[in-house]
């Protein structure tokens, strides 16, 4: 069985007025509210975002501007200015990316991290996210919030727990004791709509619904029922979308006849090791993990892998390390596929300075040639 998923879900807080505070730090402690022109209470325009001091007088976004205008007409009213929050957000999205493979920008100032193959455990993860949460905040001047939990949408949920500059973690066997106790609405895409229908239903928490009869929520629901009940309960997973970024580099050959011969694929790999050496330094990226496949004749299929204590470009590093694996697949058959593969990429450029400053050596301690074990496909 895998391991179970570690996933961030980090959130700027207040981000647009955030930036604002860090450009005038006359503005810190006031409300401010960033969105259009409020003319006097004639503004026909929306708030955008505003700072936690504003929301303490009832305003939030998308909020008429008029009405923020009566609830406090001495808060500061700015324009928006998205060019700023764009270049700001550019930076701290490279900063997060810069330490995973898998990244999900999702808006301006909200993204998920796959940090599974980045830490062993969720001790570890939390002490990433404090560094993270710094980091963010020495480079770019602002504040976040950031939710770890086994699937991204608890993790979601879990990064608006404790806003401002929270941290929540949800580990996986807390994830009913974390989800029960919520109002419905905490779940991302529960509207007034479908929260009255609930209520109507005698449903109030998210715990109601995880009891709740399955078929009772079909009927209500259609199939979204379903998925209903999975995230009350934790169990609901969606990927995440990694399209920005490559994941992995592998190569692999099926033979034209079976190989017995450990020779013959000893220098097949030799092969694909330069094959996949030439595209990762074509893309500019270094790995830490090394991934080989290996196909029987049979079509019972093994992979492995194997992390490295530190990022690589080496070609050698590469042969080296599948060979390792590979020997203890020798005399197991007939070999009909071999593959190989390197993983957890990152841009080989400035980013590799900023991840040492990330992940100590600490963080890695117990990790480097970790194999996990061999699973069918
Ligand atoms: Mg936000």
């Amino acid at each position: 069985m895998n391991p179970p998923s570690i996933i961030f879900h980090i959130d700027m807080d207040s981000f647009f007025s955030s930036v604002e505070v860090r450009e005038n730090p006359a503005l810190r402690g006031r409300p401010v509210i960033v969105g259009s022109d409020p003319k006097g209470g004639e503004g026909r325009g929306v708030v955008s975002t505003c700072s936690y001091e504003a929301r303490e007088y009832g305003i939030h976004s998308a909020m008429p501007i008029s009405k923020a205008y009566r609830l406090c007409p001495d808060a500061v009213f700015l324009p928006v200015n998205m060019q700023l929050y764009h270049q700001v957000s550019k930076n701290i999205m490279e900063i997060l990316k810069s330490c995973v493979s898998a990244f999900q920008q999702v808006s301006v100032d909200e993204a998920y991290m796959d940090v599974t193959g980045i830490v062993s455990d969720y001790e570890k993860a939390e002490k990433l996210a404090r560094k993270i949460k710094n980091h963010i905040k020495s480079a770019e001047g602002i504040t976040c919030s950031i939710g770890i939990a086994p699937n991204k949408i608890v993790a979601k949920i879990a990064s608006d727990y404790e806003k401002p500059n929270g941290l929540t973690v949800v580990r996986p066997d807390s994830l009913c004791d974390f989800l029960y106790p919520l109002d419905v609405s905490k779940i991302p895409g529960v509207g007034t709509k479908t929260r009255m229908t609930l209520e109507n239903m005698g449903i109030k928490t998210i715990g109601d619904i995880g009891k709740c009869d399955i078929q009772l929520l079909i009927a209500k629901f259609g199939k979204s029922g379903i998925r209903l009940k999975q995230i009350a309960n934790g169990t609901y997973s969606s990927e995440l979308l990694r399209h920005r970024l490559v994941k992995s580099i592998s190569k692999e050959v099926t033979f034209e006849e079976d190989v017995a011969d450990i020779n013959v694929v000893k220098k097949t790999l030799a092969m694909l090791s330069e094959q996949v050496h030439a595209r990762l330094l074509r893309k500019g990226f270094v790995f830490k993990t090394v991934n080989l496949k290996v196909r029987f004749s049979d079509f019972t299929t093994y992979t492995r892998s194997v992390t490295l204590s530190a990022y690589s470009n080496d070609k050698m590093s590469i042969y080296r390390t599948a060979l390792r694996m590979f020997s203890k697949f020798e005399g197991m058959g007939i070999f009909r596929l071999v593959g190989i593969g390197v993983s957890n990429l990152v841009k080989m450029d400035e980013r590799q300075k900023r991840l040492d400053d990330f992940f100590d050596a600490e963080q890695f301690k117990g990790m480097a040639n970790c194999s996990f074990p061999a699973h069918k496909e």
